[in-house]
């Protein structure tokens, strides 16, 4: 018998015994958190069509395919135009949302243009698309502009909530400080976004210690929405070889596995990601993700002649196959696993809601 509820987890050691869990208590964990997901928000499984509309990037984050320093990647940007078709192409298959992802990047040319993006996404879909941005590091001014012209929620992973590894993932300067990271969070928390944050599991230089502070940095920050993923190495990126030694890929898998379930057991009501890197590790992985507790998808409706090109990590799925087949290959496998897709629904976080009450 598994003592683990969402009041046993409150202890940090707790946590870490979960987290070390093998065989059968593993598999014990995500059943828990399975039935927990379905005894409270049930087994919709809710699409935000997510589009990379460009990989320039001012920052240099030491595990990123497109960071700056990566002079081999092909820099784009997608046009308005290129962009709201994306949009349209999202409203037409009824996926709710959408999700505008990018490098960080700022000023107030940038601003303008996202803001004009949100407002023409709004008018072509008759405000039925829900908005999720994850732009990065802003001014508190920017986020509110963005969420009075109509984004409604945020992604912003804090990577690690321990400060030391957070310096030595990303560049020792002003532009990767872990400070104003949290501050982002704040500001997007009180300006009213439903705010998701998340990390990556497996990182050079991270123990279980360190992941079990991220679950209660998560649960403690009262996050609406949580996005995680395994870490995977890029080639061109100075964690492509690390000197410490590393988890395989399926340990980072199973790990993500195991942390998605512990925070859906810990807080029933919130929205998860079942991300794209973990179907990078095993083709059925967004799948199992569902099956670990998440409840969000973000397909990918970027055009393929430009996905080559956003490698956050190196296998990312998806380059070749375009939305259309995607769609309907991601359908039947959330129905087989007796799942179901809240189509044209925003899905909004039961927590966020909860919250505000
Ligand atoms: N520039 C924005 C959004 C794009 S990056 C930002 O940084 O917030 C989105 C996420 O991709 C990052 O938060 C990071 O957690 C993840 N990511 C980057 N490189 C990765 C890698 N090598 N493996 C797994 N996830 C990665
Ligand atoms: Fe840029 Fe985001 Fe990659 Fe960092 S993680 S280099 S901010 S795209």
């Amino acid at each position: 018998m598994l003592d683990i509820s969402a009041k046993t987890l409150l202890s940090k050691q707790k946590i870490e015994e979960c987290l070390a869990f093998a065989g059968e208590q593993h598999q014990a964990l995500l059943n828990l958190a399975y039935r927990t997901k379905l005894e409270t928000i049930g087994n919709t499984v809710y699409f935000r069509g997510l589009i990379e509309f460009s990989n320039i990037c001012s920052k240099n984050c030491y595990y990123c395919g497109i960071r700056s320093g990566n002079t081999f990647v092909k820099r784009y940007e997608l046009s308005e135009h290129e962009i709201l078709q994306v949009a349209h192409f999202a409203y037409k298959h009824q996926y709710g949302s959408v999700v505008l992802q990018g490098g960080e990047r700022t000023g107030e040319k940038y601003t303008e243009q996202i803001n004009n993006l949100i407002r023409k996404i709004k008018q072509l879909s008759n405000n039925e698309l829900g908005i999720t941005l994850s732009l990065g590091e802003q001014t508190p001014e920017v986020y509110r502009r963005w969420f009075d012209s109509g984004a409604h929620r945020y992604l912003l992973r804090i990577e690690t909530s321990n400060p030391e590894l957070y310096s030595k993932i990303h560049p020792k300067n002003k532009q990767h400080s872990f400070d104003k990271r949290i501050k982002c969070l704040h500001s997007l928390k009180t300006i009213g976004y439903q705010t998701g944050t998340g990390i990556m599991a497996g990182l050079p230089y991270q123990t279980i210690s360190d992941l079990a502070d991220d679950i209660q940095f998560m649960t403690q920050f009262n996050v609406d929405m949580v996005g995680m993923g395994p870490f995977i190495e890029h080639a061109k990126t100075p964690f492509y070889k690390t000197s410490t030694p590393m988890l395989s890929l399926q340990e980072r898998f199973n790990l993500t596995l195991k942390m998605l379930a512990i925070i859906r057991i810990m807080v029933p009501d919130i929205n998860m990601v079942a991300s794209t890197a973990m179907q990078a590790i095993d083709p059925m992985g967004r799948e199992k993700a569902l099956l670990a507790g998440a409840n969000i998808i973000m397909p990918n409706t970027t055009p393929n002649t430009y996905r080559e090109n956003y490698k956050l990590y190196e296998n990312k799925p998806g380059a070749t196959q375009n939305a259309d087949d995607t769609l309907d290959i991601l359908t039947q496998q959330i129905e087989t696993i007796n799942h179901q897709v809240g189509w044209n629904l925003w899905g909004d976080s039961e927590h966020y809601k909860n919250r505000l009450k």
